[in-house]
């Protein structure tokens, strides 16, 4: 089943071939800060409650009004994954991999959806594009064994990982509000079997710039999950964003990035420079 939140807050679902409002489906009817899919994680929802003749009533959304929003948007974490590709360590010159590295973490405030725009905060640091697979965590999950580490995934959805490349920690450089794109839409786990199977493109103003399968990753999803909740906690609704194939490069004002992940979906973002300043008028400097 796919999921997405719009920018009204509307939980809406793929019923074959149209798009219907399940918002008063959610527990609370979707109201609440995290929103109505992060409610519906929450519950320990599974997609098999929601058969035919449970959606068969919902109202049907014109495609005009699905303006989105991150599915997730105030998750209690998002989670990166460093080089964890073995080609983009090697453009980075990288001598380390996540093996060495481990996880970071990113502000959850950082999340936008599908549509919106990212806006870059320096006029002269490059900023790049990191398409990713994105998991939404269902259960929670500590010292979570590789074995078991899929049960805990409630599903997957297109991600961009925006980066300075400038000095800082990476939690800095990667937290900048709009830095996150996450969605449209969330494939629940039970139609991915395998997440180490899937192919991921980045374009840039159509141009591809990202192609890999997630064969490639270093830690693949199972082993990014027991290795998380090997440090912390994962709690539902809890976003980890797998890491970038080699590719990666600079992203300019007026720009469109679209990120395609297979069996999950597709994402496009704008990119603007409105209010970007020099990086060496930033506060402290
Ligand atoms: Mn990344």
């Amino acid at each position: 089943m796919r999921l997405g939140v719009t920018k009204n807050d509307r939980l809406v679902v793929q019923r074959g071939d149209e798009v219907v409002d399940a918002t008063e489906l959610a527990p609370g009817g979707g109201r609440g800060t995290g929103g109505p899919l992060h409610a519906l994680v929450d519950a320990g929802w599974e997609p098999r409650e929601w058969s035919a003749d449970v959606l068969a009533p919902l109202p049907v959304v014109p495609a005009a009004e699905l303006v989105w929003k991150s599915p997730i948007p105030r998750p209690t974490k998002v989670i990166g994954a460093p080089a964890n590709y073995r080609e983009h360590v090697a453009e980075m010159a990288a001598t380390s991999t996540i093996a060495e590295w481990g996880v970071f973490l990113k502000a959850t405030s950082s999340l936008i959806g599908d549509g919106d725009l990212i806006k870059l905060p320096y006029t002269d640091k490059r900023t790049d594009h990191e398409g990713e697979l994105a998991l939404i965590i269902g259960k929670t999950a500590r010292h979570v064994g590789v074995g078991e580490a899929l049960d805990h995934v409630f599903g997957y959805t297109c991600s961009l990982d925006i980066t300075v490349r400038s000095s800082e920690d990476r939690s800095t450089r990667k937290s900048f509000d709009t830095f996150t794109p996450l969605g449209p839409w969330v494939t629940t786990a039970d139609e991915i079997a395998d997440p180490g199977d899937l192919e991921l493109r980045c374009w840039v103003n159509g141009e591809l710039r990202q192609s890999a399968s997630t064969k490639e990753l270093i830690f693949g999803v199972p082993e990014l999950i027991a290795y998380a909740s090997s440090v912390m906690t994962l709690l539902p609704g809890d976003v980890i964003l797998t890491g970038t194939p080699a590719g990666v490069g600079p992203i300019v004002d007026g720009d469109e990035v679209t990120v395609e992940v297979e069996r999950v979906g597709s994402m496009t973002v704008g990119v603007s420079a409105l209010g970007a300043t020099p990086y060496d008028k930033r506060p402290g400097a």
